[in-house]
């Protein structure tokens, strides 16, 4: 992301990397990725400062993610793919355990016949 916006807190000048909004109606505040351009009640925040953002007493903060890297699946979402992928596997091996052995069962008692 390139941008030469600052950080607008006091004594900071990191870049800015995500933007507070105030939502007084609703007393919350919004977190979320650089605002494209500056509105009211909008500040834009450096990487430390958007991280140590805690909302007044009675308000919400809402953090909408702003780094790229959560857009893919993360970690955890690909094991429990993987884990539901082996249960699948798992399981229909299973079944096909099942039936052998119940087709076993069965010729055995046909053979018992
Ligand atoms: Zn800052």
């Amino acid at each position: 992301m390139s941008t030469n916006r600052k950080c607008s807190r006091p004594l900071c000048s990191k870049n800015a990397v995500a933007t507070l909004t105030y939502v007084y109606g609703e007393s919350t505040m919004v977190l979320g990725p650089l605002a494209t351009f500056n509105e009211p009640h909008c500040y834009d925040l450096c990487d430390n400062h958007s991280q140590a953002t805690t909302p007044p007493r009675g308000w919400e903060l809402v953090k909408l993610e702003t780094d790229p890297e959560s857009l893919k699946p993360s970690t955890a979402d690909l094991e429990l793919l993987a884990q539901a992928v082996r249960d699948s596997a798992h399981s229909s091996q299973s079944v096909g355990e099942l039936e052998n052995s119940g087709r076993r069962g069965h010729l055995q008692v046909v053979r018992d016949l």
